[in-house]
């Protein structure tokens, strides 16, 4: 065990982590990054196929935003936005309303995707009060959604494995169907638009007898990407704002995950042509450099909030390092690379050499449904896909193929039996080739033993 190994088992508490497998198992300890790949202490290097995390866009150390943040430091590394203006902040706040869908015209800044939901809430909830309708405080949500792990964010969570333990400390919400068709099983219901007139017709049903108490609705928009990249019907979301417009109900769309072309649109929302109340972002918005949170609100918002300091109409939040200089900095010079780069027009040809793995991967005995959206894609695992019986869940299929992976140099991770891909936006066809390849390698290895030895346990990598 190296010093960094040994210091981490003895000093770190991981996110999502069960610690006591960490300890027990040999870890990674990554050194540097150069484009789509990490490399490890030990000079081995891996593709990053979850995009560190799903935050990465234009690779690792990209000069020109090395170069953006470097330039910033040598001004300076933070100040307050409290009473006080900084350059880069005001740059991207600019850049951000101009590259978002057309009436979000006001940023608030803060660190991350959870706190930019926090805020989203709070905003809503405030927004009411302000219009003379305290009565609407209600928030209605979807079915295993995730919008980041504060407790405010986890009231308007709903993944039972993360959440439950803390219903007591949560304030209530309403809760819709889960937008997934593969996993539905409504009575009568064969097809996706059957699927999604349900949907739209169970949230109308809702709002025409309850909007005067709904303040507002909050989505992930076409994907629910930490429930397992659940991808919602087409029309979905469109339906959903007309409904909220219809019922006189704010719609919060929280693009952490699917902002910043990852859907295969610079914005989710763009793909149905909608803008929502407030949007959600993180994640994307540095290009995966530093922490940061932006929610976006409309001029009708916003202006709710104006007032003479004695009417107390103030947004009463905020945070340490609201508006960081340096995050900013990596914010636009990642913004301009979008443009430089035109990564959304080079998209294409990359998300169909995904879909054909994605077709293939879907003839393999233990692929349950293997989906993609843009550049998102989630393969789940079932013993019998016929029937959709899962896994027993303690056997870890889907982190033995991700352990078996990093043998042959990717990087992914899995969600309980779903394993994720999202690779850097940047990532070439042949990048993708090569991830996807090494991918199909390791789960066929692992698909192999299941069917020799039906009781091992992937736990344990060093199993194989
Ligand atoms: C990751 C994520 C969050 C939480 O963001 P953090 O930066 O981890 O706090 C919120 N919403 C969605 C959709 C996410 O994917």
């Amino acid at each position: 065990m190296n010093q960094w190994e040994f210091m981490d088992k003895e000093y770190i508490w991981h996110p999502f982590t069960q610690m006591k497998g960490w300890n027990e198992n040999k870890q990674l300890v990554i050194d540097h990054g150069e484009g789509v790949k990490l490399y490890d202490v030990e000079g081995n290097a891996y593709y990053d196929g979850i995009s560190s995390l799903w935050v990465n866009i234009h690779g690792h150390r990209r000069r020109e935003i090395d170069e953006a943040v470097k330039k910033q430091l040598d001004k300076i590394a933070h100040t307050t936005l409290l009473g006080l203006i900084n350059k880069p902040s005001a740059e991207l706040a600019k850049k951000l309303v101009e590259v978002t869908p057309k009436g979000l015209n006001k940023v608030f800044y803060s660190d991350d995707g959870s706190t930019a939901v926090e805020a989203a809430v709070k905003i809503a909830f405030q927004y009411w009060q302000h219009k003379g309708l305290p009565e609407k405080q209600q928030f209605i949500n979807l079915g295993d959604s995730y919008h980041g792990d504060t407790v405010g964010a986890v009231s308007v969570g709903n993944i039972d494995v993360f959440h439950k333990v803390y219903k007591p400390l949560l304030f209530n919400t309403k809760k819709m169907t889960c937008p997934s068709f593969y996993h539905s099983s409504i009575e009568g219901i064969n097809s996706e638009i059957e699927f999604r007139d349900f949907l739209l017709q169970e949230l109308e049903d809702y709002l025409k007898e309850n909007s005067d108490k709904v303040a507002a609705m909050i989505i992930e928009p076409l994907v629910q990407a930490a429930a397992g990249m659940l991808m919602q019907p087409k029309g979905y979301i469109k339906g959903v704002r007309e409904l909220t417009e219809k019922y006189n109900v704010l719609l919060i769309i929280d693009e952490v995950a699917t902002g910043f072309g990852r859907t295969g649109k610079l914005f989710a929302c763009e793909n149905e042509g909608i803008c929502p109340d407030m949007m959600c972002l993180s994640k994307g918005i540095t290009a995966g450099y530093m922490a940061l949170g932006a929610t976006m609100v409309t001029d009708e918002i916003y202006n709710t909030f104006l007032g003479e300091a004695a009417e107390y109409k103030t947004f009463y939040h905020g945070h340490s390092y609201t508006g960081n200089p340096l995050a900013c900095a990596a914010g636009v010079a990642g913004l301009e690379l979008f443009e430089k780069d035109d990564v959304i027009e080079n998209l294409p040809p990359k998300m169909a050499v995904i879909a054909e793995h994605i077709q293939k991967m879907n003839t393999m005995k233990y692929v349950g449904n293997a989906r993609q959206c843009g550049m998102l894609a989630g393969i789940e695992l079932m013993h019998d896909k016929n029937l959709k019986i899962p896994f027993d869940s303690t056997l870890l299929m889907a982190g033995g193929i991700c352990q078996t992976a990093r043998k042959y140099g990717l990087i992914v991770r899995n969600i309980g039996d779903v394993i994720i891909f999202m690779p850097p936006l940047v990532s070439t066809v042949q990048q993708i080739e090569e991830m996807l390849s090494i991918l199909e390698q390791a789960m066929q290895e692992v698909f192999e033993k299941v069917d020799l030895h039906s009781n091992i346990k992937f736990s344990d990598p060093c199993a194989f």
